[in-house]
């Protein structure tokens, strides 16, 4: 019963698979020139792949940068994403003005409790 179904094939006769319904991955040109020597670069993408913001130059070996609409992409944005602290996403996520208010609060309520005896810092050591 099972090798019924199996029959009619003839192995090795012929490929099972066919090209029907492939599709071919959509390809983007990404060229980088060399500020050293000039040379574009130009490689292929999948497009939607993120090409890097550079690469090696063929001709020479320099580091080329990335062009876009003929215009070499700049990596300011790029560095800086990179370089931000977590002061920095804090000043996101809150103003100044409602820092300096949390610490009052807080400055306020550990105060608070010293003035009466009650330091939580103290408590922790068991003292
Ligand atoms: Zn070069």
């Amino acid at each position: 019963m099972a090798d019924r179904s199996l029959r009619g094939i003839r192995l090795g006769a012929q490929s099972l698979q066919s090209e029907e319904g492939v599709v071919f991955m959509e390809r983007r040109a990404t060229t980088y020139t060399c500020p050293t020597c000039n040379h574009d670069t130009t490689l292929m993408f999948a497009a939607d792949a993120e090409p890097p913001a550079t690469w090696e130059c063929r001709s020479c070996g320099a580091e080329a940068v990335l062009q876009v609409d003929g215009e070499p992409v700049k990596r300011d944005d790029e560095q800086e994403k990179a370089a931000r602290t977590h002061w920095d996403m804090l000043l996101e996520r809150r103003t100044r003005a409602e820092l300096e208010e949390l610490l009052e609060e807080r400055l306020a309520y550990i105060r608070a409790r010293r003035g009466a005896g009650d330091d939580p810092t103290r408590e922790r050591i068991g003292a």
